[in-house]
């Protein structure tokens, strides 16, 4: 059920891991200091399902449990959950880039190291996941000042927030399946 970390955990270091916190239903919520991931199991707002490893015992004056890799609610416990980034929320060309892994949206091709507006910014569009896209140097000069439809160049895709759920939600169902 463990899982191996490469380094071992000392009383120094412990405060500055960070522990997996799921639902009751298995669901990824967040992932939090392991202080307040302690303090969570100490107050039995959440159970340890699955240790750190190595094993570390975290030991105070009134406590001594395993350091965990992941804690689960006991309840609908509110817990800060991250923050959400969606297709509104402001972007940085190198995201865009690696959300696109560099292909361009208009031509397709492979190595576009620039971010185009769909919605040109001189006109109000935004600099937004849902209005930036990797584009090649030659399609982001030919479509210049206009909108897809004004260029005739129609995206291949739409662009969207990156979401990565699901690879947390398949490293949670690896973490809790029994070790083989
Ligand atoms: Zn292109």
């Amino acid at each position: 059920m463990a899982r191996t970390s490469p380094t071992a955990i000392t009383a120094r270091t412990w405060m500055n891991t960070h522990v997996r916190v799921i639902g009751v239903a298995y669901d990824d919520i967040d992932v939090v200091p392991a202080p307040r991931a302690i303090v969570l199991v100490t107050e039995e707002l959440a159970v340890t399902v699955v240790e750190h490893s190595p094993r570390f015992v975290v030991r105070s004056q009134h406590v001594a449990i395993p350091l965990p890799h992941t804690v689960q609610l006991v309840d609908y416990v509110h817990v800060p959950t991250r923050p959400v980034v969606d297709d509104d929320s402001r972007a940085t060309f190198a995201a865009i880039l690696a959300r696109d892994r560099h292909r361009c949206a208009y031509c397709g091709r492979g190595g576009a190291r620039t971010v185009d507006h769909v919605h040109p910014k001189s006109r109000g569009g935004g600099e937004t996941f849902g209005n930036l896209v990797a584009a090649c140097a030659a399609c982001n000069g030919r479509k210049a000042n206009r909108t897809p439809e004004e260029a005739g160049m129609p995206l291949l895709w739409v662009p969207r927030a990156p979401r990565d759920d699901h690879k947390r939600q398949r490293a949670i169902w690896r973490e809790l399946a029994p070790a083989p």
